[in-house]
C-alpha cells in the first residue's frame, strides 16, 4: 500500500516533468512585454521599461509595439536615445506581458494563441480571461509608467536615465501634465523622481516642447490617420464603440479640422461597423473637450452631458480623461439603451 503509494507519486512527478518540458518548449523564447494597439507614449515606454526591469531580474523580456510610435513618442525617443519597440503582428507561442491595456479587443488579434503571463495596466477590467493564475497588477494612477515605476523602487533596481525619460514623458502624456483628472500623488512623485534620473531640470518646460512636438503635423497629416493616432475599440453590451482622443497645446489647430473629422468618421463607421464612433477634441490648455459623436446612441450621449448637440458635436468643460470621464459615461449609455 505504502509503497504503491511512492511509486505513484513517482510517476506523477515524472509526468510533470515531462509536461513542463513540452510546455516550456512550446512558450519559448523572452516574454514580450507589449502596449495596447495604436501605442502612445505610455504604451511604448512602459513595454520598454518593464522588459528592462524583468531582464533586471533574471527573466529575459523583450519590449515590442503593435504599431509605430507616434509622433510625440518618436520625439522622446529620439530625445532621450532609446530605440523604438519593434512592430509585431503575431504573438502566438509566445509568453506575453501586457501593459497599459487588459481588454482583447487592444491586445494583439493572436493573444489567445501565446501564453499570457502578466498584466500591469491603469483601466478598467475589460473582460480577459486565462486558464492559469497570472501576475496582473492594475493600479487607478494617471499612467502605467507610475505603477512600473514603483516596481523598480520594491525591486531597488535603478532606472537608467533614458529608460526613466521615457517613463518620465510617458506619466506627462497621460496625465497631460498633471491636469488630468486621473492624476494621482503617486504620478507626481514618481514624475518628480524619473526627472531627477533623467536630468530633466524644467518639467513643465519640457511637457510643453513635447506636446507640441506630437502636434507638429495636426494641420497638415491625413485626418485618416490622426483619427486612428490614438483610437481604442471597445465592446459596450455587445456594440462595437470606437473611441478615440487627440489632444493639443493648439487647440485651434484640431477645431479648424473639425468638419473633415466628422465626415472621416461617418465613412469609418459604415466602413467598420461600428454601432458608435466618439472623437475626443482635448484642448490641453483650457480643460475642456469637443466630443463629436457619430451613431445611434448620439443623442443619448449628448443627453447623458446634458449638453445639446450641434453638428455631431458638443464642448465638455472640465472634460480631458477617456477612461475616467467618457467610457463610464458611454457604458452607462450602452447598459441602458442597448437598441
Ligand atoms: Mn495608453
Ligand atoms: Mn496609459
Amino acid at each position: 500500500m505504502k509503497i504503491s503509494l511512492i511509486l505513484n507519486s513517482y510517476r506523477v512527478a515524472f509526468i510533470s516533468l515531462l509536461l513542463l518540458g513540452l510546455v516550456s518548449s512550446v512558450w519559448a523564447g523572452p516574454i514580450l512585454v507589449v502596449g495596447h494597439k495604436n501605442p502612445d507614449s505610455d504604451s511604448i515606454f512602459s513595454a520598454i521599461a518593464l522588459a528592462y526591469l524583468k531582464s533586471q531580474q533574471g527573466t529575459p523580456a523583450m519590449a515590442v509595439a503593435q504599431g509605430k510610435p507616434n509622433p510625440e513618442s518618436d520625439f522622446v525617443l529620439s530625445y532621450f536615445g532609446l530605440q523604438a519597440p519593434p512592430v509585431v503582428s503575431t504573438v502566438a507561442g509566445h509568453n506575453v506581458a501586457l501593459v497599459d491595456h487588459n481588454t482583447y479587443t487592444q491586445a494583439p488579434d493572436d493573444i489567445k494563441a501565446a501564453k499570457l503571463v502578466e498584466i500591469i495596466d491603469h483601466h478598467n477590467l475589460g473582460g480577459i480571461v486565462t486558464e492559469d493564475p497570472i501576475t496582473a497588477l492594475i493600479q487607478p494612477v494617471g499612467s502605467t509608467n507610475t505603477i512600473i515605476w514603483e516596481l523598480y523602487q520594491r525591486a531597488g533596481i535603478s532606472i537608467p536615465p533614458a529608460i526613466a525619460g521615457g517613463m518620465l514623458s510617458a506619466i506627462l502624456s497621460d496625465t497631460l501634465a498633471f491636469k488630468s483628472p486621473t492624476t494621482t500623488n503617486l504620478d507626481r512623485r514618481a514624475a518628480q523622481s524619473l526627472a531627477v534620473t533623467a536630468s530633466v531640470t524644467d518639467i513643465s518646460k519640457f511637457a510643453k516642447q513635447m506636446f507640441l512636438a506630437g502636434e507638429a503635423d495636426l494641420k497638415t497629416a491625413p485626418i485618416e490617420n490622426l483619427l486612428q493616432r490614438d483610437f481604442k475599440i471597445f465592446d459596450m453590451n455587445g456594440n462595437k464603440v470606437g473611441v478615440g482622443q487627440l489632444a493639443a497645446v493648439s487647440f485651434d489647430l484640431l477645431e479648424q479640422r473639425r468638419d473633415a473629422f466628422v465626415s472621416t468618421m461617418q465613412v469609418l463607421m459604415q466602413k467598420e461597423n461600428y454601432q458608435t464612433l466618439v472623437l475626443m477634441l482635448t484642448d490641453i490648455q483650457s480643460d475642456g473637450t469637443v466630443l463629436i459623436v457619430i451613431g445611434k446612441n448620439q443623442q443619448h450621449i449628448a443627453d447623458a452631458f446634458n449638453v445639446a448637440l450641434k453638428n455631431n458635436s458638443f464642448w465638455v468643460a472640465g472634460v480631458t480623461s477617456r477612461k475616467k470621464q467618457i467610457i463610464p459615461v458611454l457604458s452607462k449609455v450602452f447598459s441602458e439603451h442597448n437598441n
